[in-house]
């Protein structure tokens, strides 16, 4: 004999194995339909045949042994094919069985009725009560045999909803763990970065803080979460600018290394490079902030130390050992700043101590060292505020006088002249020759600007010393 195929036998079949009942173990619901079955048909025989592909495999037997047949021997094979109870009352008289094992075999089947249990509508075996002689159903028992298939298809229906339920609770269990793992990935990546970094909601609002973010604020997550950041870290003078960066945020702009001394929670103050990005959500839309710290005291400090080395061996290179006033590079260049503007009137005095080479022979070279820082002094204390002196060579020096004239210049170095001599000096009286120059229209460089200067301070030389020439004319301002 041949098997019967269902037309919608892939989908059938689909279902089948979509509710996963084929080899599964005995299960006492479908015991009972066989029973149940079998009581009320009064026959020795009754099963729940499911049609596979190739075979019929039995859910639930009674009275037989086997636990599947191939399909080409089956009955229910054939009962698939409609949609009422397959009544057969001798199968040696029916040709589409006549031939199978079971009636020509041991088993001996003869009578058979079969009552399709379905999916969907799709038929995937039949509920069927068999005996081994020819006889035939009562009305009442047909229908109850039709009634018992029924509840049965329930039965598959109800087991295909339970795998749904099933596969769509494993599904969520699934993702439930994914997300918990990935949640748990990102807990550890955040807690162990190597920079503070918080998280906010768009009001500043802490609600995730890392490790590092502990150690530079000196507290513990605990104590900040659900606290406003910049009520805690944000220094008073930056709170503004601290909520227009992180209005930028929440409107979805990144704010890139900036610069921001931060307060600590235990008022210390700490140098950070801060950088935030916008939080955002499965719609894309920012539901706060991610607040990233880098500690730059280090780089701070060190660039201070720098910025205050440098100012000192600036001021090292430009200033006097001896008198600790500006050298005479400082000084030459602070001049030619001043000549280098057309319109500065710019004056100088050049002064130079009298008979000093004595002064060192008589009382040694340390108190002539003492002297010139004294004669430094005197005429620092006696310039105006633009005025600035500076250590010409050895007992040599210059003052430069901004925007100011002859007449100005010469009473400056007049005051100067008369500070020196009427200074408390300790071994003997100590005096300087003054020479003044200021730019005119002769002026024609200012090399020839100094040396005018010079010639009129070696004129107060020849005229004996302790004055102040101002002109070529030899006129000398005071005479000691
Ligand atoms: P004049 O009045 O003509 O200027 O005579 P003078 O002796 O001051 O001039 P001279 O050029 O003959 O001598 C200058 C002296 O200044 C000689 C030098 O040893 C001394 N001198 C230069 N620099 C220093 C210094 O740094 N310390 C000391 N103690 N003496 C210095
Ligand atoms: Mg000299
Ligand atoms: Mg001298």
């Amino acid at each position: 004999m041949k098997s019967a195929e269902h037309p919608a036998e892939a989908d059938r079949l689909a279902f089948l194995k979509r509710i996963q009942i084929l080899d599964t173990e005995r299960e006492q619901i479908y015991d009972d339909f066989v029973t149940l079955a079998a009581a009320i048909c009064e026959v020795p025989i009754a099963m729940i045949s499911l049609v596979d592909k190739e075979r019929q495999w039995f859910k639930s037997k009674m009275g037989v042994e086997d636990q599947e047949t191939p399909r080409d021997c089956s009955f229910c094979t054939h009962t698939i094919l409609g949609s009422e109870p397959m009544i057969i009352e001798d199968a040696t008289q029916d040709p589409r069985v006549s031939d199978s094992i079971l009636v020509t075999g041991e088993l001996h089947f003869r009578f058979y009725a079969g009552v399709p249990v379905t999916i969907h509508g799709y038929p995937m075996g039949a509920l069927c009560v068999v005996d081994t002689e020819p006889r035939n159903l009562t009305k009442a028992q047909e229908t109850s045999l039709v009634v018992l298939a029924r509840q049965l298809s329930q039965c598959l229906e109800s087991r295909l909803e339970q795998m749904r339920l099933e596969e769509a609770k494993s599904k969520q269990e699934d993702e439930e763990s994914n997300l918990e793992l990935a949640r748990r990935r990102f807990e550890d990546l955040f807690q162990n970065m190597a920079v503070a970094c918080y998280t906010t909601d768009i009001e500043g609002i802490v609600y995730e803080f890392n490790q590092q973010a502990e150690e530079l604020f000196g507290c513990k997550a605990w104590e900040i979460f659900g606290k406003v950041d910049t009520d805690h870290f944000v220094l008073e003078e930056d709170k503004s600018k601290a909520l227009e960066l992180r209005t930028k945020v929440v409107r979805g702009q990144s704010v890139q290394g900036q610069e921001r001394k931060v307060r600590a929670l235990n008022h210390e103050e700490i140098w950070t490079l801060f950088s935030a990005r916008p939080l955002l959500n499965d719609q894309r839309s920012v539901t706060g902030v991610i607040n990233v710290y880098h500690d730059i005291a280090a780089r701070k400090k060190m660039e201070s130390e720098l910025s205050e080395m440098n100012r000192a061996l600036e001021s090292l290179a430009s200033t006097d050992a001896l008198t600790e006033i500006p050298n005479r590079r400082w000084i030459s260049d602070y001049l030619e700043a001043q000549f280098a503007d057309e319109k500065n009137t710019v004056s100088i005095i050049l002064l130079d101590v009298d008979n000093f080479k004595s002064y060192n022979d008589d009382f040694g070279h340390q108190a002539g060292d003492q002297v010139l820082r004294t004669v430094g002094k005197i005429i620092e204390r006696s310039c105006r505020g633009g005025d600035r002196v500076g250590r010409y060579g050895g007992e040599e020096f210059i003052v430069v006088l901004p925007n100011t004239g002859l007449r100005e210049a010469k009473i400056v170095a007049e005051r100067m002249r008369s500070e020196i001599e009427n200074a408390l000096w300790e071994a003997r009286k100590v005096t300087a020759s003054f020479g003044v120059a200021s730019r005119d229209q002769a002026t024609e460089s200012l090399s020839q600007l100094v040396s005018v200067a010079d010639i009129r301070l070696y004129s107060a030389k020849d005229l004996g010393r302790n004055r102040v020439v101002a002109s070529a004319t030899n006129h000398v301002s005071q005479v000691a």
